[in-house]
């Protein structure tokens, strides 16, 4: 499987206008601790295809120790390179892909998840994979 193309470490950014998965998914019945991340509109809230996409990404790249330790142990990969992964989903998404997604661990999330930008190519060939169309930049 050919997976998102890396990502140049200066290109990270903070992309919380852009990269809008919330921290805990809401439920058709309405979940109270939702905190939205970014704005609502976002398509990145009804996406998550870049986040199941490959068995070995998201990998860490410039975290230091601290912020790594913030990651909770069963999230991560055995042998410490990225997020742990079922198969090609990252097991920090919450959700059905397409639908309605989370990252669990968004504030906390590796480099590489900050510098995803929706419509880069990366995203548009998460979202092909997934069947979903693509989307322009943001
Ligand atoms: S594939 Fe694109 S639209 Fe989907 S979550 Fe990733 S950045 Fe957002
Ligand atoms: S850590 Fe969060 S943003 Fe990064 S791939 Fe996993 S679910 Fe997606």
């Amino acid at each position: 499987m050919v997976r998102p193309p890396p990502r140049a470490v200066d290109d990270v950014r903070d992309v919380t206008t852009s990269r809008a998965l919330v921290s805990t998914v809401a439920t058709a019945e309405g979940a109270a601790d939702v905190e939205q991340i970014g704005p609502p509109a976002s398509p990145c809230v009804s996406c998550g295809a870049c986040c199941d996409y490959a068995s070995d990404w998201p990998r860490f790249s410039t975290e230091s120790d601290e912020e790594l330790a913030l990651i909770p142990e069963p999230l991560v990969a055995e042998n410490l390179s990225g997020m742990r992964c079922e198969e090609t989903r990252c097991m920090a998404l919450t959700g059905k892909v397409g639908e309605r997604v989370a990252c669990s661990i968004y504030a906390v999330r590796p480099v590489v998840c900050r510098a995803c930008e929706i419509g880069d190519d990366a995203c548009l060939m998460a979202r092909a994979h997934h069947g979903l169309p693509p989307l322009p930049p943001a």
